[in-house]
């Protein structure tokens, strides 16, 4: 029961994925790509105050890179980048780890089905892969290999 409501969720947010949209005033930007699914993605912050007040993305994958970037950009909107980080971390144990998830993640634990799909976690991370690689602002494209 819960599962069905997990992937409704998904597909959810897949067919109409929240924030998909450039923004002209991020001043994070960062590339990522998942060569093993064929998933793009480019990820636009705007920080304040060390503040994430906008989030959004743009790209093409599957349903669940899609559905990972548009509830993590959801996520992120008023955290702190500490938080941001640490939100992270919970969500790379969620989908590799065998512990109860924090409550922490809302909405982000309809992921915890992936965890037995080995091949597809790197879908659900790429976007918070990315996430990463825009708050230490490399500019390097990432990819998930
Ligand atoms: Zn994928």
């Amino acid at each position: 029961m819960v599962d069905d409501l997990y992937q409704e969720t998904i597909l959810d947010h897949s067919k109409r994925p929240r924030n998909h949209h450039s923004m002209e005033d991020a001043n994070r930007k960062a590339e990522g790509y998942n060569p093993l699914c064929g998933d793009k993605l480019r990820l636009y912050l705007k920080i304040d105050d060390d503040i994430v007040q906008d989030a959004s993305f743009e790209g093409s994958g599957c349903a669940i890179s899609t559905a990972s970037a548009s509830l993590m950009t959801d996520s992120l909107k008023g955290k702190t980048r500490e938080e941001a980080l640490k939100l992270m971390e919970k969500f790379h144990d969620l989908l590799t780890t065998d512990t109860p998830a924090s409550r922490d993640l809302g909405k982000l634990v309809v992921f915890c089905g992936v965890r037995d799909y080995p091949a597809r976690v790197k879908c659900a991370t790429l976007a918070w892969h990315t996430l990463k690689s825009a708050l230490s602002n490399t500019g390097e494209p990432v990819t998930t290999e």
